[in-house]
């Protein structure tokens, strides 16, 4: 009987003798309103952006580039953590061919394996670009052929996983292929798409355009610096994107211990953060963004 009242005034404890009276008050209350019990208004729903749970913040961990030190250091510490994360792999790199059981494994474990090109295509007219090879040079790709390979790509991680939705970083979070901005043409293939490496902190979820979703690629920083970001992104009630390259190894590191004590920040704090693949953490967005403007088209919809 306690949903009969709809909370407000009527929402008290009622003692057990008191309860068949005071139902039957409230149900009279509702018939004097002209009101049947099953009439009752419906709650109000929350009218704005919320994650699950009640968390304070979203946390996206992810890992670019199949690298070695990412399935020898960081999987096995998410692993004992029970922390979800994404695995950003460019399909080219040995490590997908050498080790690609390993792969799949973690796959298999909850992890999501994102698309992050064939062979990591970046612009060489950017500066310090000078090692970028002519043959992986975006600025003399067309965006049709980046398209062409992006998709591949798609299809090669569903080889590997079985999975059909995936999401993509862009390498460098360089877009322009050949002059031409290649990501509306391959837009439609992803539930989000990660650009750009100054943000992190998203600085609100209602308007976040998921197919421009900002990230930080921290190297070099100790655990107290990534927690301290973290928080941050409570305070806003937000989401922030790491994207990681070696962890204790490799190249553009986080040591191994800094990792660690992120980790164990987010293990012990789950109710106010939810740490989840970002593939996961955006179709949330997706929803919630959905339900707070049902008329309108969402941000970034081709
Ligand atoms: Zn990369």
């Amino acid at each position: 009987m306690r949903h009969v009242g709809g909370g407000g005034a009527h929402a008290g404890r009622p003692g057990a003798v008191a309860h068949r009276v005071l139902a039957a008050t409230l149900l009279a209350g509702l018939l004097f309103a002209g009101l049947r019990p099953g009439a009752a208004p419906a709650a109000e729903p929350e009218q704005r952006f919320a994650w699950p749970d009640g968390a304070r913040a979203a946390v996206s961990l992810a890992y670019d580039d199949a690298l070695d030190s990412q399935l020898d250091n960081a999987l096995p510490a998410l692993d004992r953590h029970g922390i979800r994360a994404s695995f950003y792999l460019q399909l080219s790199n040995p490590s997908v061919a050498r080790r690609m059981a390993a792969w799949r494994d973690a796959a298999r474990r909850g992890h999501e394996l994102g698309n992050h090109s064939l062979f990591h295509q970046c612009a060489r007219s950017k500066p310090e670009r000078d090692w970028v090879e002519a043959h992986r040079n975006l600025d003399t790709t067309s965006a049709e052929q980046m398209r062409d390979q992006v998709l591949l790509a798609n299809t090669m991680l569903t080889a590997i996983d079985g999975r059909a939705e995936r999401t993509y970083t862009a390498p460098f979070g360089d877009t322009l292929a050949g002059g031409r901005d290649y990501l509306p043409g391959v837009r439609a293939a992803f539930v989000a798409i990660k650009v750009g490496s100054n943000g992190g902190v998203v600085e609100a979820m209602d308007r976040l355009d998921p197919y421009a979703v900002p990230v930080l690629a921290p190297s070099g920083v100790s655990g107290a610096q990534l927690i301290a970001i973290v928080k941050q992104a409570a305070r806003q009630g937000t989401m922030v994107n790491f994207t990681f390259h070696g962890i204790g190894g490799d190249y553009l590191g986080v040591s191994s211990q800094a990792h660690e004590e992120l980790l164990r920040f987010l293990a012990a704090n789950r109710r106010l953060f939810w740490t989840d693949t970002f593939l996961s953490i955006m179709q949330h967005v997706r929803r919630e963004q959905a339900r707070l403007k049902p008329a309108s088209t969402p941000p970034g919809a081709p």
